[in-house]
């Protein structure tokens, strides 16, 4: 059990941690798994790594 919040990456810009909840979409790439959210920060979105 854990109380922190999950974490999807840093963002590439800034390396502010991204938290789950700003997820915006999910696909399939090459045969793994690719995310793009919103950087809290930069208020863009961005593929956290
Ligand atoms: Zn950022």
């Amino acid at each position: 059990m854990s109380s922190e919040q999950s974490i999807l990456g840093t963002c590439p810009a800034c390396d502010t941690e991204i938290p789950a909840g700003m997820l915006l979409i999910e696909y399939e790439k090459d045969d793994h798994r690719a995310v793009y959210a919103e950087c809290p920060l930069c208020e863009d979105p961005v593929h956290p790594r």
